[in-house]
């Protein structure tokens, strides 16, 4: 991993372990201050997660840097193809939002079908208390995807060398 600009680390962090290398990695993009990863445990078939390099709890901790690198989760459906969308953009910041994990981080899910009843109306799938079922992925698949999006965000990487 490139060495963020502080490092700050926090004890028993699903996240900070990650970067430290004592946990599985699904990183498969990196911007200076953050990773880009598969959510192993997707609610779709485009479930990804995008982590700061630094342990921060609240949006207000954000320095200018960390804010310019977070743009790339903005272009994610351009790169997928699919710039209309539809996509969901999921932050919780601060204490008292029922988070798994306090270490700042973003979940871009791609809609799917799975996430609405049949009268059209949504369910809710907020967070893991809501018990909505994930999809399971063999190991070896999610690695297999993680490659296919390390070339495809190379690729596009290639193609704007100023931005990242
Ligand atoms: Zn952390």
């Amino acid at each position: 991993m490139q060495a963020s600009e502080e490092v700050r680390r926090e004890d028993g962090c699903l996240f900070c372990e990650v970067l430290e290398g004592k946990r599985a990695s699904y990183v498969f993009f990196e911007t200076p201050t953050g990773c880009l990863s598969l959510d192993p445990e997707p609610l779709s078939e485009l479930h990804l997660v995008y982590f700061f390099k630094r342990h921060v709890t609240n949006v207000s901790e954000l320095t200018d840097r960390e804010l310019k690198d977070l743009n790339i989760i903005y272009k994610i459906p351009e790169i997928f193809g699919d710039a209309d969308g539809p996509y969901r953009f999921w932050i919780k910041s601060g204490d008292g939002c029922s988070r798994v994990s306090e270490h700042l981080h973003y979940h871009i899910i791609k809609n799917s079908k799975a996430f609405y009843n049949e009268d059209g109306s949504s369910k809710i799938i907020l967070d893991r208390s809501s018990g909505f079922p994930r999809l399971d992925i063999p190991e070896e698949e999610l690695q297999s995807i993680c490659e296919e999006l390390k070339t495809r965000f190379e690729t596009y990487q290639s193609l704007q060398p100023e931005t990242y």
